[in-house]
């Protein structure tokens, strides 16, 4: 695999003797699922820790209890788990830190680096100036330690309403950098957090407890996203202010972006508040519970997230892409089967009424391995109704008046007749010939243009599916994302299928069995079609 310009800098500061060993950490916020942006970060922290014998943290981020829930944290662990990583040791919190931060707090206080500060949140935001002009001191910005414990103290305790004391970092309010003018360190907030309860009232915030929290778990290296960057000489100024050793280093790399969807947790979550998709696991979702739903593998995403590469510049990937990973994935390890998902009718006029053939049908023609199944061949048929032209165009070669198709795994057919409902005029069926002498595996093998695939009417199993398009087009919620076909004919070997299991549906695509089948019937997603316009054009490169 092509090596990272983060591996670079690993490789560099081990080189230089900075570091002795890799030690990462995937540090998600508890406000939401996981997406497939997400998973970049985890194949990358997880990646390079094991590539380089080191470890990876899972560290949930609960520095904000306002919008934290169990929930988040339970399904995070489940997804991380499945895209097949292991975190060292027990999961880590943000919040199994309070009191340390809170004793760190203390210490940049009498270090004189840091005060409580009494203005409101707007004049705080006024005081901080902007990118052309410097920043004004708060009037409370030099206050004595002594005064600056006491009150901090006071804080904790809840002497204050919410939001009328911060403690604030003491650096430089003319810094050019608007992160190093005098950043909140800690603000009050009476909400009850998920993991302790009401025992806080002071919350630290994401850029004061990020480096520390990295810093009391010997991570070496915090990876994180580019709009970190210019965080980044407060995440040193931390740890330097406390004259601590043995720091971690930030690296910044580009999210991952993709078209025909949105990756943002805000907008995830309004999709599934206001109803617009069945819940954070809808097929449709770029959630990892929404792609495992749909029948995208590990290994698919794993793939993916490998071959998309790290850098340090944004781009946004198309989601073809990762449609193109989820087929070449599938192809090597999915069962070949028919599926009709628009059935018409079809006759053998000359197939005997009571005879049913069972035919033997590999199951993966490139892997023999795969076995054979019985597929049912009788008088009556279902086709695609697409496979079928009264009135051929050039260049269809499927089955039309006249004219001759092979059924796959079957015989060739002859189509003599078509029957029309004489009130609306629409198709009833079909009816064909078969020739006997051209059964598939024979040696009288007849030659014709086209191969279709069938289900044997009595036989076939009824089932819904769900086909999907992109859930964003032209940057708007698409509400055709989703089309359940109601009435699909699919081989008897199906029955047996279990929530979850993949299959080929020959000529149709790749698909799953949904967790919605039950007595009602069995349900399907389409997890990607076969054509691919991604294979085509690296071939026509
Ligand atoms: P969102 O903006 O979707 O709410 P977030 O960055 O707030 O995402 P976190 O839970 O804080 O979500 O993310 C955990 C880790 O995953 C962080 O290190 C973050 O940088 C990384 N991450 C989040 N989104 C992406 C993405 N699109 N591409 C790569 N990494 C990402
Ligand atoms: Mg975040």
């Amino acid at each position: 695999m092509e090596v990272n310009f983060i591996q670079g800098v690993i490789d560099q500061d081990l080189a230089e003797g900075r570091y002795q060993g890799v030690h990462t950490r995937f540090p998600p916020e508890p406000n939401g699922y996981l997406h497939i942006g997400h998973a970049k970060a985890i194949c990358l922290n997880f990646g390079l820790a094991s590539e380089n014998n080191g470890w990876c943290n899972l560290r949930f981020d609960d520095t904000n209890p306002s919008r934290e829930d169990t929930e988040y944290v339970d399904s995070i662990l489940e997804d991380i788990r499945w895209l097949g990583f292991e975190w060292r040791g027990e999961v880590k919190y943000a919040s199994d830190y309070f009191e340390r931060l809170y004793e760190f707090a203390c210490e940049l206080i009498r270090r004189g680096k840091a005060y409580v500060c009494e203005l409101t949140p707007d004049e705080i935001r006024d005081y901080r100036g902007t990118l052309t002009e410097p920043g004004r001191p708060s009037p409370w910005r030099d206050r004595p330690a002594e005064e600056n414990l006491k009150l901090f103290d006071r804080m904790r305790n809840g002497d204050f309403p919410d939001g009328t004391m911060v403690l604030r970092a003491r650096i430089d309010m003319g810094s050019p950098n608007l992160n190093m003018r005098d950043p909140v360190l800690y603000r009050m907030l009476r909400a009850a957090h998920h993991r302790t309860k009401d025992d806080w009232i002071v919350y630290p915030m994401y850029d004061y407890a990020h480096p520390l929290s990295d810093y009391l778990e010997g991570i070496t290296h915090s990876i994180c996203t580019m709009e970190y960057e210019d965080h980044r000489p407060l995440y040193d100024w931390v740890l330097e202010a406390l004259e601590l050793r043995d720091c971690p280093r930030q690296i910044e790399f580009a999210r991952l972006n993709m078209s025909q969807t949105v990756m943002s947790k805000r907008l995830l979550r309004s999709l599934v508040e206001e109803g617009k998709v069945s819940g954070w696991d809808d097929p449709r979702m770029p959630t990892i519970c929404g792609l495992r739903r749909r029948g995208y593998t590990p290994e698919a995403l794993r793939d993916f997230c490998a071959r998309i590469g790290v850098a340090k510049a944004n781009s946004t990937v198309e989601l073809g892409y990762l449609e193109h990973c989820a087929r070449e994935d599938l192809m090597a390890r999915t069962p070949r089967v028919m599926a009709v998902l628009n059935p018409v009718k079809v006759v053998l006029t000359n197939y005997p009424e009571d005879r049913v053939e069972t035919l033997e049908a590999e199951l993966n023609p490139e892997d023999p391995g795969a076995g054979t199944r019985a597929v049912p061949f009788a008088r009556e048929l279902y086709i695609e109704a697409e496979d079928f032209m009264e009135e051929p165009v050039k260049k269809f070669f499927r089955l039309a008046p006249g004219r001759e198709v092979r059924l796959k795994h079957g015989y060739v057919i002859l189509c003599e007749e078509v029957v029309k409902d004489p009130a609306t005029g629409a198709l009833v069926e079909i009816r064909c010939t078969y020739d006997p002498e051209t059964k598939s595996g024979t040696n009288s093998q007849k030659k014709v243009k086209g191969t279709i695939h069938w289900v044997a009417a009595a036989h076939a199993l009824s089932a819904k599916i769900r086909l999907y398009e992109p859930l964003y087009t032209e940057e708007q919620f698409n509400p055709n994302s989703m089309i359940q076909l109601e009435n699909c004919k699919i081989e008897p070997w199906l029955g047996q299928a279990k929530a979850g299991e993949r299959f080929q549906f020959i000529r149709e695509g790749f698909f799953s069995l949904d967790r919605d089948s039950g007595e009602d019937g069995l349900v399907f997603n389409r997890i990607v079609p076969l054509k691919d316009s991604w294979a085509k054009m690296e071939k026509n490169k």
